[in-house]
């Protein structure tokens, strides 16, 4: 698919009413400590490259066409408020989202989100975290700092590259870095905590990349090299879109677990330098569940 040929897809939102918003967690998500995950809608307009969120096919409610068409349409959960205000209880631990960017492109269009934050400030869970490369955040951000009164309110914002060429590459529909670095600093000023999330780890200076986040956020990094099934056998995994960018512009060894792991030693040094920790899979992401 060219990711840079699909006229409208950015906004394109089949309506949808759904029987539940909130699902128990299993596998990576569970293993970090959440015991509920909370997706608005399915299928991103973001499009990643590399998103592995297709691979599950249809696993996590996913339909064919969404893994077929990733990327070109969403579909809304219009009625996620009612159902999120009837489902939220106060022991939850709750990430939003494991399946769809909650501020992708399709949420400038129809606002969705300020009515799910509205139910949470209302019924406020133990822990919530969105996961997100949105700018469009900070709209909602008085509905953010009221939320983060009401309960432990984290962002984990994804830098995954510090080359803007990579990134167009990759994934031509998010912001650039300095958007992103701007869009963090705007919520650290707010009070929001926010942690920098380096997933997956595209190609890059992987130094530069460490500082960058190192100084955007005041909390531990954390990260993962992109999937490969060397690796991890089973579950989600690299989109073939993500090989065939690596094959073609020669970044290859980006898939290679030994390569990824030289990668992950030289981020660490750079946050142990700064007195800090960078961790990765579900014991690093349980960072952002902690109580
Ligand atoms: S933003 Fe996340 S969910 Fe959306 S396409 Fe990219 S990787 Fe997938």
């Amino acid at each position: 698919m060219d990711l840079n040929d699909r006229p409208g897809a950015l906004n394109r939102i089949r309506p949808s009413l759904a029987k539940s918003i909130l699902s128990r967690t299993s596998g990576f998500i569970a293993q970090a400590g959440f015991t509920h995950s909370l997706n608005p809608a399915r299928n991103c307009t973001f499009g990643c490259t590399y998103c592995y969120v297709p691979t599950l096919r249809i696993q996590g409610g996913l339909r064919p066409e969404d893994w077929r068409d990733w990327g070109r349409f969403t579909t809304f959960k219009d009625n996620a408020a009612s159902l999120l205000t009837g489902a939220l209880r106060p022991h939850q631990i709750i990430y939003c989202s494991p399946l769809v960017d909650p501020y992708q492109p399709a949420e400038t269009t129809r606002r969705l989100m300020p009515e799910v934050l509205e139910a949470l400030i209302r019924r406020p869970p133990r822990v919530f975290v969105l996961q997100t490369r949105g700018t469009t955040i900070v709209q909602d951000m008085p509905l953010l700092k009221e939320l983060a009164v009401r309960t432990r309110l984290r962002v984990s914002f994804s830098l995954t590259t510090d080359r803007e060429e990579i990134r167009k590459l990759y994934e031509p529909h998010c912001a650039p870095l300095g958007k992103r670095l701007h869009t963090m600093e705007t919520l650290r000023e707010a009070g929001i905590d926010v942690f920098a999330t380096l997933a997956p780890l595209l190609p890059c200076n992987p130094r530069t990349l460490a500082r960058l986040a190192l100084a955007a956020t005041e909390n531990d990094l954390i990260g993962d090299p992109l999937h490969v099934r060397l690796t991890k056998r089973l579950g989600a995994t690299t989109r073939a879109e993500a090989f065939e960018v690596s094959r073609v512009r020669g970044h290859t060894e980006w898939h290679e677990p030994a390569f990824q792991r030289q990668v992950v030693e030289t981020i660490r040094e750079e946050a142990q330098a700064a007195g800090r920790r960078f961790g990765t899979g579900p014991a690093a992401f349980g960072w952002l569940a902690a109580e």
